[in-house]
């Protein structure tokens, strides 16, 4: 199967240099993951951070990886992509997750699959552990597409996916920020959450640069699979001290996440009301689809033009049934990876890096 790339010229040129251009896709698999975009800049990090940054990218590769090597599917590569990252406390989903302003943990969660346009999403978990494999699951063995709190954990007890206690997700880090949030906007802080560890000492060095750097943390994942399908996943915690039970992007269908075969595969990560109201997946793909852009092209006008028109932050990653792949944010950096077939892992963090 032969599938012509159109835009291997324009790719060569396109924005950070990073795509390297294929001639065609003869049937082989891709991947593409973010890992929270932010003012992630150089020398802002300790070395040691760095580095862990970097092998929980290269390791959500290869998760990918083994699953695709193998005929697995794009959906199967995401979920496996992304439970690895959702146990990770480094990233802002699963355990690591951000808090609420009333020190909950309410993950939410989307994938969506390009062959069928069939999608399932979560809002506002507290006891799941993998969020990713209930919105499988709502996909899969639901009539619906998205299902929020409770009843989202009824059908997640219903269909046998694993169940943690709340403080499973609780790290000292993701308390500290939402507690130092919570002072600047002159809000109580809330009790530690049943069965937290006890307080212990944080690097308050590193506190600081969080808060400069605004990490997003969110994670997702476009894969391609050899038998051409696209499916694309995100996962998050949301954004610190959140309120009144608010939902971002990444469950929004069309907003943090969307795929279909005919155009591309996208997920999303920053702040999620500005890619909600810019529709920012649906829209890169669009263009795609309806006016004939290259997959950087859609993706910078949508991230570098639009949305920053809007004064939103973040970024996307994204690929396209021709194994074309694109990243775009308008954030200094972005925890990023991408691998194609029988090529290079690349991992990047800084908006200078290929
Ligand atoms: N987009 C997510 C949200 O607004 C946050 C993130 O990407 O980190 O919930």
């Amino acid at each position: 199967m032969f599938r012509v790339l159109v835009s291997a010229a324009t790719l060569a040129v396109s924005s950070f240099g990073m795509a390297e251009a294929q001639e065609f896709n003869d049937g082989s698999w891709a991947l593409v993951i973010h890992g929270g975009a932010g003012v992630i800049e150089r020398g802002a990090m300790t070395p040691e951070r760095e580095a862990e940054y970097r092998a929980a990218m290269a390791a959500a590769l290869e998760r990918g990886e083994a699953i695709l090597n193998a005929n697995g599917s794009a959906l199967d590569a995401i979920e496996a992509v992304i439970h690895g990252m959702e146990d990770d406390p480094l990233f802002n989903s699963g355990r690591g997750a951000v808090f609420t302003a009333a020190g909950r943990n309410e993950l939410d969660a989307s994938i969506m699959d390009g062959a069928t346009l069939n999608a399932g999403a979560v809002a506002g978990v507290t006891q799941v552990r993998h969020p990713i494999s209930l919105a499988r699951e709502v996909m899969d063995n639901s009539r619906h597409v998205m299902l929020q709190g409770e009843g989202a954990e009824t059908f997640a007890r219903e269909q046998g996916l694993e169940i943690v206690p709340p403080a499973f997700f609780f790290t000292e880090r993701r308390w500290a920020a939402m507690e130092r949030t919570l002072i600047s906007l002159g809000l109580d802080i809330p009790p530690r959450p049943d069965g937290a560890p006890e307080p212990t000492e944080i690097d308050h060095g590193e506190l600081d640069r969080d808060a400069r750097e605004h990490r997003f943390g969110t994670v997702g994942v476009v894969a391609l699979d050899r038998a051409g399908n696209i499916a694309a996943g995100t996962s998050t915690g949301g954004t610190t001290a959140k309120r009144w039970g608010r939902v971002g992007d990444s469950p929004i269908i069309g907003a943090g996440t969307y795929a279909n075969n005919e155009s591309c595969g996208v997920s999303a990560t920053g702040t999620g009301e500005f890619f909600i109201r810019l529709t920012v997946a649906s829209r890169i793909c669009a263009l795609v689809e309806m006016q004939g852009l290259d997959l950087q092209a859609a993706s910078d006008q949508v991230i570098m033009d639009e949305l920053t028109a809007m004064e939103g932050d973040g970024g996307i990653v994204a690929l396209t049934a021709s194994g074309e792949i694109a990243w775009s944010f308008n954030t200094p950096g972005m925890y990023r990876a991408r691998l194609s077939e029988g090529g290079e892992p690349v991992v990047a963090i800084y908006g200078d890096e290929d």
